[in-house]
């Protein structure tokens, strides 16, 4: 038998996460027509709670019980999501100041919240250590700051030291680690750090080895975990006090382009159930921790924004929208990608349109590199049609120029 050309491209993944009623994408139970009347304007970016509940619960399904879960906040940082997730996952893992203000304000238990990132200034090291929260050290000058910080609060900083592994995370859509990185402290001077630490007194609590973001291949994170806790053995032999913590960083992706899969948690399960029982021996005080963004909340968010004017240039569709990549740089294909690739994307108010066309969409930018689908097959739309852009619960508003060409800002609504 002939196979049809068409089904030689690579498909996106089913975005089967949200249901469809009567033609419509349904966000929180909401037909997406009705919620965009709800929130008043287009563009509007709509996170699902029962989703993010859901994707929580199938993890903490898949995963050992013993193994903490952290959401990484600054793959969205929405007040709203962060209060929501912070009474599902175990902690909190911040990047800035700013976030750790959103975190505690969130409700998130102190303890339970880290704080990692490079360039730590003094007053955010001060917020760190006022507020009790973990640490993680990327740096000697980090060090000898909390050491003056602890004596003058009178409260020794809590500690974990970001190790800039031997290693990296393969595959990864983003690289943090091995190799010269500004992440963290190098593996071969992890020992230097620990007697630094001791010397001054913090409190000292484990190890945080973050390899790498957007990984679609268990593989290649089992054997990232299985290094990081070779690696963490090795250096507990010179901590001043028992391991408590063991950050193994995250990096699970989610599949955004033609031809990807979704990450199968299985084997990085019953790898992470191995790793936990053999450390009890010897760091018996450790748990594992994992921190994640846009695992947790990125398949739980759509993009929506009104299709404005519909034009024919020398036969090609555009579908011209009030927003683009001045609230969605990701989909735009400038955060970080290296070849622009297309995001899911549908006609959110015609699910089931039979009549289809190729159609680009663009944003109201004066860039050609405002671009949200690059000739993708879509229903065919019309001004006042809806686009949702899906996967976009993850590195959207927060991530975006939204100054760009002055138009207004994006809203966010929790659903
Ligand atoms: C960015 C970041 C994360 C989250 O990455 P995701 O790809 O969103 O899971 C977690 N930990 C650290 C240290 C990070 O810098």
């Amino acid at each position: 038998m002939l196979m049809s050309a068409e089904k030689l491209v690579p498909a996106h993944a089913p975005m089967n996460q949200f249901a469809v009623v009567d033609e419509e994408l349904s966000v929180g139970g909401l037909p997406l027509s009705r919620l965009a009347a709800r929130v008043g304007r287009t563009p509007f970016y709509a996170y699902d709670r029962g989703l993010l509940s859901a994707r929580v619960a199938a993890l903490r399904a898949a995963l050992p019980p013993a193994v903490k879960l952290h959401y990484a906040m600054k793959a969205n940082p929405m007040p709203a999501l962060v209060c929501h997730m912070a009474a599902l996952v175990d902690g909190i893992d911040v990047a800035s100041g700013g976030e750790l203000k959103v975190a505690l304000d969130a409700g998130a238990d102190a303890r339970e919240i880290s704080f990692a990132g490079p360039g730590k200034s003094l007053g955010e090291l001060r917020q760190a250590v006022a507020a009790g929260i973990l640490v993680n050290v990327e740096s000697f000058r980090e060090i000898g700051e909390l050491a003056t910080i602890s004596q003058d609060l009178g409260l020794p900083a809590r500690v974990a030291v970001r190790v800039n592994p031997d290693f990296e995370l393969k595959s990864s859509g983003m690289k943090m680690g091995g190799g010269p990185k500004q992440f963290g402290i190098d593996a071969e001077r992890v020992p230097e750090a620990l007697a630094e630490i001791g010397r001054n007194g913090l409190a000292f609590e484990g190890f945080h080895l973050f390899a790498g973001s957007q990984n679609l291949k268990a593989e290649a994170i089992v054997e990232a975990q299985q290094k990081s806790v070779a690696a963490a053995r090795r250096f507990a032999e010179h901590a001043p006090t028992p391991v408590r913590f063991l950050n193994l960083g995250g990096g699970f992706g989610i599949p955004y382009f033609p031809g990807e899969q979704r990450l199968d948690l299985a084997p990085i399960g019953a790898n992470l159930a191995e790793l936990a029982g053999s450390i009890r021996d010897d760091l018996p005080e450790a748990s594992i921790v994992i921190e994640l963004g846009r695992y947790l909340v990125g398949e739980a968010g759509i993009y929506v924004t009104r299709v404005v004017d519909r034009k024919i240039s020398r036969g090609q569709v555009f579908l011209v929208t009030d927003g683009g990549l001045n609230h969605h740089l990701s989909a735009s294909g400038n955060f970080g990608q290296v070849i622009r690739k297309n995001y899911p994307v549908a006609i959110g108010n015609r699910m089931d349109g039979a009549a289809r066309e190729t159609a680009s969409v663009v944003g109201p930018l004066c860039t050609p590199l405002d671009l949200l689908a690059d000739k993708m097959e879509l229903a065919k739309a019309e001004p006042g049609d809806l686009v949702a852009v899906f996967q976009s619960g993850a590195y959207g508003v927060s991530a975006s120029p939204q100054a760009f060409l002055g138009h207004p800002a994006v809203t966010e609504v929790l659903v």
